[in-house]
């Protein structure tokens, strides 16, 4: 499997499968925050977003905000306004962050999945951590410049992809 490889392509994490991921022996989910969770040019998850959390969390699915986002605060009112853990300054594509997440819930790498919109970020730091990753198309189209950038290279990567739900 490459880097830049994800495991899964889903239209949005509200689409994602956690039959399948249960079915897989996924036991913590790591989430993306902006464009994954919370689009970009919002400040509240969409009720889609709660919902599937809820769904997740009856499964029995930890789960955990691992978010590049330099505000601490908007990490922290998303992660507990959706009651999950958060690790934020994540510096993905590090995998450090992740792997300091899934120490605090005792998962190993086979058990945990990371979902995200970026393929340079979230797929990248995924795979150097050794989980699966599932790839999500971004909420919105804000991005922060430097995003932008990012995404044409994306979609050479991406060339070929077919995502589930679209
Ligand atoms: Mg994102």
């Amino acid at each position: 499997m490459g880097l830049l490889r994800a495991w899964r392509y889903v239209s949005a994490l509200p689409l994602v499968d956690v039959d399948e991921l249960v079915r897989e022996g996924v036991e913590l989910v790591l989430l993306d925050r902006d464009n994954t969770c919370v689009p970009r040019d919002a400040r509240e998850a969409p009720a889609e977003v709660t919902a599937w959390l809820a769904r997740a969390r009856a499964a029995g699915l930890s789960l955990c905000l691992v978010s590049n986002n330099f505000h601490t605060s908007h990490v922290s009112r998303t992660a507990a306004e959706l009651g999950v853990d958060f690790v934020d300054h994540a510096m993905k594509p590090l995998p450090f962050a992740l792997r300091r997440a899934m120490r605090r819930f005792g998962a190993p790498a086979e058990k945990t999945v990371m979902i995200g919109d970026q393929v340079f970020t979230d797929v990248a730091a995924g795979s150097l951590a050794g989980v699966r990753t599932v790839l999500v198309r971004p909420q919105s189209r804000t991005d922060l410049w430097y995003t932008h950038v990012f995404r044409v290279f994306e979609r050479l990567a991406l060339r070929g992809v077919t995502f589930d739900g679209e």
